[in-house]
């Protein structure tokens, strides 16, 4: 099984990357990838623990935002981390989470929630990004709600009044470095249910035209009308269809392999990198 969008406590899932990968094995995964939300800093633990019968694609899922205000996610995979401004892009981002942080827990200071920055640090993995997840956990510890589940059902949502967002570069500006940097670039859940806002099915031509080299079809928040949508999308552009679980380990319900990617598709993703990224054990 081949699963490309995971998450590690190097942003907001709730195992470090070894769990990760052990978990992945146990499940029968074959490749796997880490796509901690806009950083590479979990890749070198991953790394550190892989063992043979699991290969690992090391990704990133970089947050964006279009000049509409819609915010989408775009996968890098497979990328060279020794781009500059590829890591710099990423650094901005973060860096810009925490600002919006601030925002946002003075908002609901202002609504009688009582939390401070620091109650949200105390959630976060040494460096780790930070995001509204953290600040739910901050909330569930509090005793003001019982899940990060319920936290964004009902005040960290898209469509809260509580929420702000956070710089983020336009997605034709992440797929252009991304592939500037050697990676290939997947559109992660281009139409997620739980998103306010989704982006129009005439963008992707233009995002292919970026150098687009996929989008994530099969994956939990997809309905079946959305796949077919999507699908007929991807033949149309040509682009490559992946599935995968964004699991976040207990932080959501996603479960590791629940969406999966077809070896065929796989192999065609791996081919548009400009080298060959994939790790294993014996290859480290
Ligand atoms: P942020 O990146 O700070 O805007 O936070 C978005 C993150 O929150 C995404 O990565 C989601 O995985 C996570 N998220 C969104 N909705 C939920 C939910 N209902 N339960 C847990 N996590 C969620
Ligand atoms: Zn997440
Ligand atoms: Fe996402
Ligand atoms: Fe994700």
């Amino acid at each position: 099984m081949i699963d490309l969008h995971t998450h590690s406590n190097f942003s907001d899932g709730t195992e470090s990357p070894t769990t990760l990968l052990n978990k992945a094995m146990a499940h029968g995964i074959k490749t796997l990838a880490l796509t901690d939300h806009d950083t590479v800093a979990g890749w070198d633990e991953a790394v550190a623990h892989l063992r043979p019968g699991l290969q690992l694609v090391l990704g990133s899922e970089i947050s964006c935002q279009t000049h509409d205000g819609i915010s989408v996610h775009m996968l890098g995979l497979l990328f060279d981390r020794a781009n500059p401004e590829l890591m710099e892009m990423m650094a901005n981002t973060r860096e810009n989470r925490f600002t919006r942080m601030s925002k946002i827990i003075e908002k609901l200071n202002a609504a009688q929630y009582e939390i401070t920055l620091d109650d949200v640090l105390a959630e976060l993995s040494e460096g780790a990004t930070l995001g509204r997840p953290h600040l739910a956990d901050a909330l569930v510890t509090k005793g003001y709600m019982k899940s990060r589940d319920q936290v964004f059902a009902e005040i960290l949502h898209n469509d809260s009044p509580f929420y702000v967002s956070h710089y983020s570069p336009t997605p034709i500006e992440a797929i252009a470095k991304i592939k500037a940097a050697g990676g290939v670039a997947v559109m992660a859940h281009p139409m997620s249910s739980l998103r306010s806002r989704v982006v129009s099915p005439d963008i992707f031509a233009e995002y292919v035209a970026a150098g687009l080299d996929g989008i994530e079809v099969f994956h939990r928040d997809h309905s079946a009308t959305n796949r077919d949508l999507l699908l007929a999308i991807a033949s149309e552009l040509d682009l490559v269809v992946t599935g995968s679980s964004d699991y976040h380990g207990n932080g959501k319900l996603n479960q590791l392999g629940e969406n999966v990617t077809e070896p065929a598709e796989f192999e065609k993703l791996e081919l548009r990198a400009n080298e060959r990224r994939v790790v294993t054990a014996t290859k480290k």
